[in-house]
């Protein structure tokens, strides 16, 4: 038996319904089939909740939209009738609840499961009826009546001898070749319907593989594996082929979004392969995770993951030296107030302890910080804890970092002569992650530079600016048009012309301009040319690897030289 998650995108409209039958169609084995809400139902559903079910009747409409699209396209007329009556038989019920909230203005954690979980019965029953009308020989598993949950230390988990004896149960009175579940459901020790958390369909159809003893789970979404790094804000990043469950644990945690983060933990203990796969490129290789050395490459580096939205809490002062049970207060006290660490860092002089959290929990976990040690604030033994907020944590992930000397020394050095400012730095002993914060400015330019210095080495970009474009400056321009390639080959240096300006008009984009065309492009542009404006935007690009030429005979331009030198940080240098 092999289980197959289908998330939101994949099953969003009939036209990804349709790709999610080719696929069921073109597998031998028995299959357990998971299926997330329809794109976007869940979130739509939590606006619900969040308006307090009060003038909610557009966003019903859009559900209803959303869901009879699939029912008019993909299911038989005969069956219409019957889908379209439970869809509105389920749209009543929400709505009964959404006008109680409404009226009672108060929303408990029971209803807010019973409002989320909606997007995955109407998911799950709609495409077990279009499957059964195609002729599959399918079962409806109800998620609810397998997998269970229960409360431990204020936090609601998997029961998982419960949900071990039901799923094995269920599924031996199971004989159908093929099986579909709604992920994401589950129910809590009262028997009362509940969930996963947001994005927890992964996690359900991993419990699944487990205890049905799958040979695999294919999770199927709409990119091509777990990247290198983020493909929308690093353009040259590539699917990692294999990945271990360790290193898809970190990358997972440090914000690659392809995979929910407690997805893996089940199948480690069963040793089962997830394979990440694109629902709209079958024929991808996608992303193999397991814990089989052998599919390993040489990569030092895996991929390099990112979470923005960072702050960090710095909290010195004397007071701590050498003082036993001070970390464990001060975690606890984060701890009890459910208050998520991202990264700490102590240096051994241990005269102060910073950590990162999120954004949103930075003036709570300040306010907790401080009265946990009021004392010793009054007493002027310790600050009180300071926020620095606008940061975000990269994190660069592989598990050979440990047997390869060197690692941080490049991440330190590609930063540094990007001028990129390390404010906080973690290495874990399994130095399986080295992690990092810097100012959320410098996100873009410090995952671009990475990127290339672990995964690039062959071809480095090089941002080019030229103001003057007369004799000189245009012969410049057409050198580099010529010689491209050459440089490329030999020098291994992407040159890209980003930026041209002559004493009329200017040209400075993200995009590479075309240097067959870049006289008309300049005389056609519609920015007026001013020195100072051409500087701001090269330097708003914040781009690494940047050279400015200018070819002029201007006095007024090598004012401009120290704020890009100083920017660009080589004015130190000189
Ligand atoms: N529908 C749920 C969500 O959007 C669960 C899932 O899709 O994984 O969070």
């Amino acid at each position: 038996m092999k289980v197959l998650k289908f998330g939101g995108t994949s099953v969003a409209d009939s036209k990804s319904i349709n790709k999610v039958v080719a696929i069921l169609n073109n597998n031998d084995d028995n299959l357990l089939i998971i299926v997330s809400a329809f794109g976007g139902v869940t979130n739509l559903l939590q606006e619900c909740i969040n308006l307090k079910g009060k003038s909610t009747e557009g966003i019903l409409k859009e559900i209803e939209t959303r869901h009879l699209e699939v029912i008019d396209n993909l299911s038989s007329l005969d069956g219409q009738s019957s889908l379209k009556s439970f869809l509105k038989e389920k749209l009543n019920e929400l709505e009964d609840i959404l006008d109680a909230i409404s009226t009672i203005d108060e929303v408990t954690q029971k209803i807010i499961s019973k409002v989320l979980t909606l997007g995955e019965i109407l998911s799950s029953s709609i495409i077990y009826e279009i499957l059964k009308q195609k002729r599959f020989d399918i079962s409806y598993l109800d998620s609810k009546e397998v997998i269970y949950s229960k409360s431990f230390n204020n936090n609601e988990v998997l029961d998982n001898d419960r949900s071990s004896i039901s799923i094995k149960n269920k599924l031996d009175l199971i004989k159908s070749k093929l099986i579909i579940a709604p992920g994401y459901i589950c129910s809590n020790e009262n028997n009362e319907i509940s969930n996963l958390g947001r994005g927890g369909s992964d996690y359900s159809a991993a419990i699944f593989a487990k205890y049905s003893n799958a040979k695999s789970l294919e999770i199927w979404t709409d990119v091509s594996g777990v990247y290198s790094a983020n493909p929308k804000i690093v353009k040259k990043a590539l699917p990692i082929e294999y990945l271990s469950y360790k290193e898809a644990m970190e990358l997972s945690f440090f914000g690659a979004k392809v995979i929910y983060f407690p997805t893996l933990q089940p199948l480690i203990e069963e040793n089962i392969p997830v394979y990440i796969k694109n629902t709209f490129k079958p024929n991808d290789n996608g992303t193999c995770i397991s814990n089989s050395t052998k599919l390993d490459g040489d990569e030092i580096v895996k991929g390099i993951s990112h979470i923005e939205d960072i702050s960090i809490i710095n909290f010195e002062g004397s007071g701590m030296v050498g003082v036993p049970g001070f970390s464990k207060r001060f975690f606890e006290s984060l701890s009890i107030h459910k208050i998520n660490v991202v990264m700490i860092t102590q240096a051994s002089s241990e005269f102060s302890i910073c950590i990162a959290v999120d954004s949103n929990d930075a003036i709570s976990a300040k306010k907790v910080i401080d009265k946990e040690f009021e004392f010793e604030i009054t007493q002027n033994r310790i600050n009180q804890a300071q926020i620095e907020s606008n940061l975000s944590n990269i994190a660069i992930v592989g598990d050979k970092m440990k047997s390869k000397k060197g690692v941080s020394g490049r991440l330190f050095n590609s930063l540094g002569q990007n001028n990129v400012n390390i404010r906080a730095i973690a290495q874990g002993a399994s130095e399986r992650n080295i992690s990092i914060i810097i100012d959320e400015v410098n996100t873009k330019k410090a995952l671009n530079s990475l990127h290339e210095t672990f995964f690039e080495e062959n071809l480095k970009d090089v941002h080019v600016f030229i103001t003057g474009v007369g004799n000189v400056g245009g012969f410049l321009i057409e050198q580099i048009k010529i010689q491209r390639e050459f440089i490329a080959t030999n020098l291994k240096l992407n040159l890209k012309v980003l930026g041209i300006s002559n004493s009329k008009k200017m040209l400075v984009s993200e995009s590479e301009i075309d240097l067959d065309n870049w006289k008309d492009l300049l005389n056609n542009s519609i920015i007026n040319a001013d020195s100072e404006t051409f500087q701001k935007r090269i330097l708003d690009l914040n781009l690494r690897n940047s050279l400015f030429v200018d070819n002029t005979a201007s006095d007024l331009i090598p004012n401009t030289y120290r704020g890009i030198l100083k920017k660009w940080n080589w004015y130190h240098n000189l």
